[in-house]
């Protein structure tokens, strides 16, 4: 693996600059002694006078000389390091891996053995380093970059293209058929937390793969299509990876048409809040309403929030995002019956802000609600990213009066001693469950396992995506609490709910 070497000039070539511009200036002292006290001043004659000055000028060329190509040379290393390698990491810079997979391209050409584009990108690394701080960013690079290069093979050239994205070029010799267990590995170990100076930090990672020749030979392309590979792994779930297949290019163009159009569609109003009713099992009464947002896009139509959160999570757009939903939920509730509440996804981005905390109680006081009718639903991902800050500022939302609720509980994280540091009052159980219970025993199992947990933490539990009447009387028989899906009512405008109706 390439790595960049510090570059400082070395203290043999800045002793003969220095000397060599001492001895300039101790002939020109001698020089001006002659010239101002004359021959006789000396002591010496002109011609000894003058061989000696032309001596200690041809040593002092001299030195010069060898100082000033030597400069050169380390100049021109030290320019070749400071535009081929990051100056964090160490690694190859993205100029120099475009170099690097210029080179692999062509030797893939002329030999006919393939060599393989690994493109590794740390999911929401802006925001990470917006929450986390630069300084300790950084150290989360480095820390990183140290477990990278210790889980790759030798052999393999690495560089790091991007803020948190990072590029391996694995020859076929070293990949065959290994490659994927490869990367699969690659994967687990790359996303064991990182223990930082206050705390830990879990990272996702999104891997995307190209094969040269096949998937082409232009270095810029590869780059490209790798990067689209990447994104479509993300698109698939946490901790994922994908090899790049040609249909990408359109999801690309979409969701690059979803990044340009979002912030005018934010100005222009297009947003609105759909409510979808939870219900109590035993009473059958409404308890509460979900917000859930919709764009209505002039041309396009109903465009569903999983076709453009995360882009707004990545561009920054979830902040302005996240808090009209907020400040129109709020607005909505006085709308909703009196003994309802309204629940409000929260983006773990949108969470991670610094100024969350105002934004939810500058909501709370504009539109005069009783906070204990706002319920926020956080996944577990968004706790997991600063623990402790997590912890604290849950604390602080229950202080408030809120309640949280730990939206698609079961698909996150698998270590659940958060679920004793961290206050919330609800788990929601994810659709995925309810909608195998049928089938599946252990799915059935796995609810009732949550059922028990939340009644030992002394919490409700609601479960999500019910759509038929036999998932109702399991998760009844299971103990759950309250329930949402199809079964009971689709999200729907807020007038078009037939409770809103009779109160507003
Ligand atoms: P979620 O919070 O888990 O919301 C539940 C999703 O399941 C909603 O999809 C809802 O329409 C759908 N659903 C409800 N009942 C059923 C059912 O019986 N069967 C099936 N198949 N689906 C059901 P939707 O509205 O498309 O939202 C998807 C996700 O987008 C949400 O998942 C949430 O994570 C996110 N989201 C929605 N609105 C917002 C928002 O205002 N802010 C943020 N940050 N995220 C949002
Ligand atoms: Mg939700
Ligand atoms: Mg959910």
């Amino acid at each position: 693996m390439a790595l960049a070497a510090n570059p400082t000039r070395r203290p043999l070539f800045r002793l003969i600059t220095v000397a060599a511009s001492s001895l300039g200036s101790f002939i020109l002292g001698l020089w001006g002694l002659q010239f101002g006290f004359g021959d006789a001043a000396s002591g010496l004659s002109a011609e000894a006078i003058g061989s000696v000055v032309a001596g200690l000028c041809a040593l002092a060329a001299g030195g010069s000389a060898a100082s000033f190509f030597a400069g050169v040379d380390e100049s021109a290393s030290y320019v070749y390091s400071e535009t081929n390698f990051d100056k964090l990491t160490g690694l190859l810079g993205r100029a120099a891996l475009v170099g690097k997979v210029a080179e692999a391209a062509s030797a893939a050409v002329r030999t006919g053995e393939p060599v393989f584009l690994v493109d590794i990108d740390i999911d929401r690394f802006k925001q990470i380093n917006d929450s986390i701080g630069y300084s300790q960013g950084d150290d989360l690079i480095r820390a990183f970059t140290a477990r990278l290069r210790a889980a790759l093979p030798g052999g393999v050239t690495l560089g790091r293209i991007g803020a948190g994205e990072f590029a391996v070029i694995v020859p076929d010799r070293l990949a065959g058929d290994r490659l994927i267990p490869m990367v699969e590995s690659l994967i687990e170990k790359m996303i064991e937390p990182y223990q930082l100076k206050t705390h830990l930090q879990t990272v996702n990672l999104s891997i995307g793969i190209v094969a040269m020749p096949k998937d082409g030979t232009d270095p810029v392309q590869i780059l490209r299509r790798s990067n689209l590979a990447l994104q479509n792994a993300r698109a698939g779930g946490v901790g994922g990876w994908a090899i790049f297949e040609s249909e990408m290019g359109k999801v690309a163009d979409y969701r690059q048409w979803i990044e340009a159009e979002l912030h005018t569609a934010f100005q222009r109003g297009d947003f609105r809040l759909f409510y979808q009713p939870q219900f109590d099992l035993s009473d059958g009464r409404t308890v509460g309403y979900e917000a859930l947002i919709r764009w209505q896009h002039p041309v396009r139509g109903v465009i569903p929030p999983m076709e453009f959160i995360q882009v707004a999570e990545e561009t920054g757009m979830i902040a302005p995002i996240g808090e009209w939903v907020l400040r129109q939920a709020c607005a909505d509730l006085a709308l909703l019956p009196r003994d309802c509440f309204v629940a409000v996804n929260i983006s773990p981005v949108q969470f991670m802000t610094r100024d969350f905390l105002e934004v939810v109680s500058d909501a709370i006081q504009t539109s005069k609600i009783d906070p204990r009718r706002l319920e926020l639903e956080i996944t577990e991902s968004a706790m997991m990213q600063d623990r402790d800050y997590a912890a604290s500022l849950l604390r602080q939302l229950s202080d408030m009066g809120l309640s949280v609720a730990v939206d698609d509980f079961g698909t996150g994280y698998s270590n659940l001693s958060y679920l004793i540091d961290f206050p919330f009052h609800k788990l929601k159980i994810d659709r995925s469950f309810v909608s195998r219970m049928e089938v599946d025993a252990s799915s059935g199992a796995v609810v009732s396992t949550i059922v028990g947990l939340s009644k030992a933490l002394g919490v409700k539990t609601i479960a999500e995506g019910v759509e038929t009447p036999n998932q109702a009387i399991l998760l009844r028989a299971a103990g759950c609490q309250e329930v949402q899906g199809f079964l009971y009512g689709r999200p729907e405008p807020l007038a078009a709910n037939s409770d809103v109706r009779r109160v507003a």
